[in-house]
Formats: C-alpha cells, structure tokens, sequence
C-alpha cells in the first residue's frame, strides 16, 4: 500500500487511487537504475501532499502580493536558510518549478535574444536548456556547443577554452545528463573568467554528491549554480538557483516576475524537509555509497565485457555503449525493463545510431543505494544485465523472465519509502 495512505482519493476516485497503487508497488518492484531518478522520504512526500498547495505566495518573503503569508514565508525563509547552510553560498532561490524553468532564468537575468551561449551538446551529455537546437535555449540565442574527446570521452578543456576565446559567450554551462565523470569546475571557473562570461554549474545530477561531500564543490568557482532538488539530492521535484551575493538579485527578479508566478508553496517546504535531511551525517555516507556502487557496478560490467564511455565512473552514473554487444540500446532496454531492470537508452558520444535508437543504455546508483543495495550486490546486477541483454539479442524470454523472478526475490528485503 502507498504510504502514506490514499484512503481519500480510493474513496472518490479509484481510477486514480488504483494507478498511484500500482506505480508505488512497480517502484518497489523494480531495480531502478534510471540516473536522474530516485525514492524520497515518507517525510518529503508527505509535505508535497500537504495544504500548502492552496496557497498563493506571488514575491519572495516578506515582500508578497497576497495576504496571509504568516506561515508560508517561514517555510520558504527555512528552505532558502538551508539551502545556503549545505551548499556553503550567500544566495538561493527555491521557486524554480524544475530544472529546465531555473535555467531559463539564468539566461533571463545575464542574456538577451541572440546572444551568445555556450553549453555541452546534448549528443555529449549536455542538457537539452544548455543550448541544444530543438529548446528555446537553442533557438532564442546563438548557441555554441562544446563536446567530449572521442578518446577519452571526456571534456577537452582546451577546446572549451579554444571555443570560449573565439566565441566570447555572455554565459557559460558546465555540467550535464550523461556524464560519468568529475566536473572540472576551477578550469570552467577560469575559462570564464578569460572571456567574461558568467559561468553556471547545473549540478541537477550531482547536487545529492555535492552535499555529501562526494563530488567537488562548485561553490568559489561558479558564480551561478542551478539545480534539480529531486535527482540524487533526494527531495521533490522542483529546482533551485544558488549563487554568489553580486549575482542574487539579477536572478530573483529573473524568476519573479521574470519568468514565474506564485512558487509552489507544498514543494518548497518539501525542498526544505529534503534539505533538513540532507544535512544529517547519514546523507554524507549516502552520499559516498551512491559513488561506491557506481564504481563497483562499472568494474563489474567492464569485467563482463561491456565497453563504458570514458571507461568507468566517478559519480553516480555509468553511461555504457553497446556497439560491440550487437544490440542497440532501446532493445535492451526494454529486456531489461521486462526483467526489473529499469533504466533508460541513451545516445553515446559520436553516435552513429538515431537518438531514438541509440547506441547506449544509461545507469545510476542513487536509487538502488536509498533501497539499501550495496557494493557486493553489484556483480549479481551486473551479471543479471549481461544475461538480459544477450537474451534480448537471442529474443531469449525465458532468462528474461528468471532474472525477473531472481530480481522480486532480492528486492523483497529491502524495503522503499512510500510503499509498504
Ligand atoms: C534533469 C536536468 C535538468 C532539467 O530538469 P527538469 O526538472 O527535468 O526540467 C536540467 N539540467 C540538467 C543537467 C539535468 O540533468
């Protein structure tokens, strides 16, 4: 059953009430390995399902333009409090409604239509708002875009420099969706500082690492700092801008009036109560568990023979390319998704598959390590992947469905938030 529970909403309306079941048991029936995904806390869910959902809060606390903020401006006062306490910085912002809107106003505060920006190419692991064709980021400002080597798939920060110099972007983006590696953020910091751009970390994948203190800080180097609050920092969906004091006010206003109306009140005391958690020292060992799965389940997969973009991980995530398993990555997807292993396919780094058939499947350890997996369960994993997509490739549904049932029976002992 969902917990809490949804007594109410099975009451008066089932259709619902019997689909939210269903998605909370497949959650627990799941290996989810999806990177940008997570369990959060009985607690975090409960303050997004609260009253505050009611309320209109147009402005920031204490400059409001509704009445009755006695108690919502102490809500977001305390989120904003914490989110400056963990991250270490003199300003934040938590009324972005996601990732995608709190980039869009980081443009908003430091660029205008037609200027230029510079972010990592989506093909590369960039985010689609970091300048990419088909978003508005892409089509309202000249966007350039820089990769990873086809070596080491990784950043070449001679060609972001090469790049920036010829190019003299007003902003710069570093960070990403699909990149298994450390984030350079001093070299992006001077880079930017050459060419007077803004630099901004998006550290929507990373900021859960960040916290807890297992991925270097970008907190000194870049002035501005997005992120996601529900991807490996645990919280609910919503987002958050962080920056230095000389930065703070171009952004609020960017957020409000600039691109925003009222901030959703239920998610920030959510993002407040994620942040509270996030500061405990058991979110520090969380936080170093998610990498030491990643390691151990990359080592595991390149002993099977799987080939990973840039040869490993640092973080949470492990971004593997099929290409000389003879499978494209949605196919195994899907085995695997049939089998309890869920996670998405994703374009490798020169990719000379389509995007909606790509070369690659990613993974991340941020959900499996809140359930409670550890290091000496990622050979089994890794072992169950190998067999799935060997099976997928030999249209083989009976492994399929035996790694289906050996995956319930590990699952069963572990037990998710939300579901019980
Ligand atoms: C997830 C993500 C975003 C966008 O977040 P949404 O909440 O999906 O809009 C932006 N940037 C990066 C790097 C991300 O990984």
């Amino acid at each position: 059953m969902h917990q809490p529970a949804i007594s109410h909403l099975a009451a008066s309306d089932p259709e619902i009430a019997d689909l939210v079941e269903a998605e909370a048991k497949r959650q627990h029936d799941k290996i989810r390995l999806i990177a940008s995904e997570n369990y959060v806390s009985t607690a975090v869910l409960e303050a997004t399902g609260t009253v505050l959902t009611n309320k209109y809060s147009e402005g920031y606390a204490g400059k409001r333009y509704y009445e009755g903020q006695q108690f919502i401006d102490p809500v977001e006062r305390l989120a904003v409090q914490r989110a400056k306490d963990l991250f270490g910085v003199d300003h934040a912002n938590v009324q972005p409604y996601s990732g995608s809107p709190a980039n869009l106003a980081v443009y908003l505060a430091f660029a205008e239509p037609g200027d230029t920006i510079m972010g990592m190419a989506l093909p590369s692991g960039g985010h689609l708002t970091h300048g990419w064709s088909v978003s508005a980021t892409g089509k309202w400002f000249r966007s350039v875009q820089y990769g990873v080597r086809k070596d080491t798939g990784r950043v070449d920060l001679d060609e972001v420099r090469d790049l920036a110099r010829a190019e003299r972007p007003k902003v710069i983006f570093c960070g990403g969706t699909a990149i298994p590696r450390t984030i350079d953020f001093p070299a992006f910091a001077e880079i930017a500082q050459e060419v007077g751009a803004v630099l901004v970390a998006d550290i929507a994948h990373i900021a859960g690492l960040v916290a807890g203190g297992a991925h270097p800080s970008p907190v000194g180097h870049a002035q501005v700092i997005t992120t996601t609050t529900h991807k490996t920092l645990r919280g609910p969906r919503g987002a958050m801008i962080m920056s230095d004091a000389a930065h703070a006010k171009a952004l609020d206003k960017a957020v409000f009036p600039g691109l925003q109306g009222g901030p959703h009140n239920h998610t920030t005391a959510a993002i407040a109560v994620a942040l509270r958690e996030a500061s405990q020292p058991a979110f520090q060992d969380y936080a170093h568990a998610i990498v030491a799965n990643a390691k151990a389940l990359a080592e595991a997969l390149v002993e099977r023979g799987f080939d990973l973009v840039s040869g490993g991980t640092d973080n949470h995530l492990i971004l593997v390319d099929l290409g000389n398993k003879g499978i494209g990555g949605k196919p195994a997807a899907k085995a695997l998704d049939r089998a309890g292993i869920e996670l998405n396919y994703n374009t490798v780094p020169f990719d000379p598959r389509k995007p909606f058939d790509p070369s690659g499947i990613r993974l991340g350890t941020a959900a499996i390590t809140t359930r409670g997996l550890g290091v000496e369960q990622m050979p089994q994993l890794a072992a169950w992947i190998d067999a799935v997509v060997r099976a997928a490739d030999e249209q083989d549904e009976a492994t399929v469905e035996r790694v289906a049932g050996e995956v319930a029976e590990l699952l069963a002992g572990y037990p998710m938030p939300g579901w019980a």
